[in-house]
Order: structure tokens, then sequence, then C-alpha cells
């Protein structure tokens, strides 16, 4: 990563940023871009440096800031019209300690709104386009944080992953995208999805960037009651032996090419002297049903905050309190958004609870032991992203269970809190990226990115 110095000054690595989100303006990546801010922040880090003063790790580095991360730099929109107008009066603390470090947000991007999706076409302000064929997606949730990086108008870029929105943009175009231990990065000031799935992660261009980026983002907050003691620095990176795939992934519904990249980079593994470890996991079938129940529940818990008084967007239209919340819900949240509030309400419902919340709950707890049981067998386990590299736009938008199945890889991570790493591995014959995701046990997350770089 290039950090600012006496001869590239922070200025000039920001207005070179800037510059370039310009450029690719018609990508639709950001929300907001954060010019006057940036541009003052570069010239306290270039201040400091004329005057010989200590900086940070990350001095002068622009990066991009998902827009579901609250900051009071640019209004917190998550993409949804519900949330304009809203500019945050705190500041999340991931956000907090990239800038302690000299790193300088140059624009919000673009997602899902309210990070519901896998494409960044439900976004209120219209889809991002795919870094290596604008005909395609971006991947979503966080695919104008994925594209930023891609198209190398910043360094990082931060993402959320309460299912694959981070992994899934990442391999779509070709770069890395982290999901780590569940609760390694505090949740502290990023719009909430699912409370007990949401992870907070980044995109980058090199395993070294992201093992930078953790070192700096780890760490247990006082303000998020779920994030971890420090384990990043001090997790040991053993000598890694066994590679597990999994058994039930290699069929029809996943994308040939993608199979041949996997099955390609284990006879690599396998020449290097890895063993290759066949895995049974059956009840990673049950995962994205699980997810879909228990991920919808957690959203309509966490949206019934948006009622027209306390944030952002209000409707006009209303004679009376209860017709003020339902026109600025009605008005205001996007149709997917809409779908998970009444899904999760049903399996919430009193006659439904055990029928639907339970059942997924128990198998949640089945697919955390698989996963342990599987890193008894194996260090880490690499699987495809997704059954399919970036498809067209407009192609799934319309069919929310085709949208879902699209999840069917990155989920079961999610649900057992597991950390997971895309890395860029190819490209299919028509030149777009092909991204595997590396697996591990809970806090390997050092361990798997140093990992990463055997798959290059
Ligand atoms: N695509 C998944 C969903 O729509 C994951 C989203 C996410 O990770 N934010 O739920």
């Amino acid at each position: 990563m290039k950090t600012a110095n006496k001869t590239v000054t922070a200025t000039k690595l920001v207005k070179d940023a800037l510059e370039k989100a310009k450029h690719f303006e018609e990508y639709n990546i950001f929300t907001f871009i954060n010019e006057e801010g940036a541009l003052k922040k570069a010239a306290e880090i270039d201040e400091k440096i004329a005057k010989g003063e200590k900086v940070g790790k990350l001095a002068g580095v622009p990066y991009a800031l998902k827009d579901n991360y609250l900051s009071p730099e640019g209004e917190t929109t998550a993409s949804a019209h519900i949330l304009e107008g809203f500019t945050s009066p705190i500041t999340a603390t991931c956000v907090e300690k990239l800038e302690a470090e000299g790193a300088i947000m140059i624009g919000r991007t673009n997602l899902d709104a309210f990070a519901h999706g896998s494409s960044t076409e439900n976004s209120y302000y219209g889809p991002t386009l795919n870094a290596y064929d604008k005909e395609r997606v971006a991947g979503g949730s966080s695919g104008g944080s994925a594209v930023a990086v891609a198209l190398d108008i910043v360094e990082f870029a931060t993402g959320s992953d309460t299912g694959g929105s981070i992994r899934q943009p990442a391999s779509f175009n070709g770069v890395y995208g982290l999901k780590p231990t569940y609760g390694a990065v505090s949740r502290y000031g990023v719009v909430a999805m699912a409370s007990s799935t949401d992870c907070m992660g980044f995109f980058t261009k090199t395993p070294e960037d992201m093992d930078l980026l953790m070192s700096i983002a780890t760490g247990q907050d006082p303000k998020d009651m779920t994030s971890l003691p420090d384990f990043y620095e001090k997790s040991e990176v053993k000598k890694v032996k066994k590679i597990g795939v999994i058994k039930d992934f290699d069929n029809d519904s996943v994308n040939i090419e993608i199979r041949d990249a996997l099955k390609k980079k284990t006879e690599d593994l396998k020449k290097k002297g890895y063993e290759i470890v066949e895995l049974d996991m059956p009840t990673l079938k049950y995962a994205l049903a699980a997810y879909y129940i228990i991920v919808p529940a957690e959203v309509a818990s966490n949206l019934s905050r948006h009622d027209g008084v306390r944030y952002g967007f209000r409707s006009e239209n209303s004679k009376n309190l209860e017709s003020l919340y339902e026109n600025t819900r009605d008005e205001g949240f996007m149709p997917e958004n809409k779908r998970r509030i009444m899904i999760g309400n049903f399996v919430l419902s009193s006659g439904f609870y055990d029928a639907y919340f339970l059942k997924a709950a128990k198998a949640r707890t089945l697919i955390v032991k698989e996963y342990e049981d599987a890193f008894n067998k194996c260090d880490f386990i690499l699987t495809p992203v997704s059954p399919n590299y970036a498809f067209k736009l407009g192609e799934k938008v319309n069919d929310p269970i085709a949208m879902y199945l699209e999840d069917l890889m990155s989920v079961s991570l999610n649900l057992a809190g597991v950390p997971g790493l895309a890395v860029p591995v190819g490209k299919t014959k028509s030149g777009l990226p092909i991204g595997l995701q590396l697996v591990g046990p809970r806090r390997s997350d050092k361990a798997l990115i140093e990992f990463a770089k055997e798959l290059k």
C-alpha cells in the first residue's frame, strides 16, 4: 500500500484517487464524494510530514467506505431512500481506527439497500457496474466497494458481510475480500442488518494489505458487546498441512469453469505437498434455508426503528402518526427490504415461531458443529465463493429465489461465525474473474490471509 511521504504527498494521493473516481463515474460506484473533507485531511497529514512529526501506518492512503458505515462525513444512507438526508452524529469504531492511522475516506460506496442482495441492483441509486464488463453486476451487497478497488481508484475499501456481501463481489471483480471471524472487527456504528451474522471486513489488492488492515481494525470494543478480545496479532500461524474440499459442492448447480478452477488449485496444492481431504458436510444444504429465516427475523427487528420520526426521510402525505409510519416505510424501503420485513415477522409470529425460527436455530447449531468436525480433519477448506461468476444486469433481480441461490456457498460461514477469504484465482474463457473461498476455524484469520499467498 502506498503511503504518503515527503515526495509523494497525501494531497497527491487523494487528488489522484478523486480524479479516478470522476473518470469512472459511469460505473455508479459512489453515493458521495468526499472531496473537501479528504483534501483537508490530506493537507493536515502533509503538514505533519513536513514538520517531521510521526504519522500513522495508513498515512494519506485513500479509501472507500461502504455507505452503511456511520460517520459525520456525508450522509449515511445505506443506499436506501428512507435514510436520505441522514447525517450521523457518531463514527463507526472501524472508521475511527482506520483514520487514526491516517487513512482518508474519498467517498461512500453504493450497496443493495440495507445490504439486502447479491448484485447491488437493489440500491435506491441504481446498480453499480462490474469492473470487467459493464453489462454485468458488481455482485453484492458491497458492489461499490469491490469495484472501487478493482478499478484501482482506492487502495482498499470497507465492506460488511452478513451472508457473502464481501466475498461474492470480491470474486466477481478479481480482488481479495475478507469476512473475518464474527466479532473480530467491531460492528459499532454500522447500520445493522442481522446482528448475529454481520461482520465488518475489507477489500484489498493483496493479502499483505489485508493483514495490515486487520492488525489495525481488530480488537475488543466496549461499544460492541459481541466484539472479541484482541486475538489477531497474537494468533499463532501454524503450519498448514491439510486442505479440505466439500464433496457436496461438486455438482451441476455450480458453474463448470468455477469447478475446474477449484480442481486446478487443489491439484497445484497437492503438488506443493499439501494433503487434500474430501469432506462430507451434509448439513450445509440446509444453510441457505436457515439463513433466509434467521436473517429476515433479525432484519425485521433491526429495521423497525425506521419510522420517519428519527432518521432521514419522512413521508409528507400523512394525516396522523400511524399513517406517518406506514407511508414513510412504504415509500422509503425497497421491495427487497419489505420482503424481508414480511418474512421476518412471519417466522417470528407466535403461530409459526416453532416451525420456522426455532427449527432454523437448531439447524444453525448443527452447522456450527459440522464446521467444528471438519476442522478436526483439515486445517482450511477451499470452496467456490458462489455458484456463478458475475451474471448479467437484470438477469436475476426479479427472481428472488434465483438471487438467494447465489448465496449457497457463502451463508454457512456467517451462521457458524467462521472466517472466509475470497481469493482471485483466474479468469473464465470470456475474461471474467473467478474467486475461490478459503475457510478457517474461528480466530484463524491471520493464518488464512497468510495461506492465501500459496494460491497465487
Ligand atoms: N446476499 C446475502 C443476502 O442478501 C448477503 C448479504 C450480505 O452479506 N449483506 O442476504
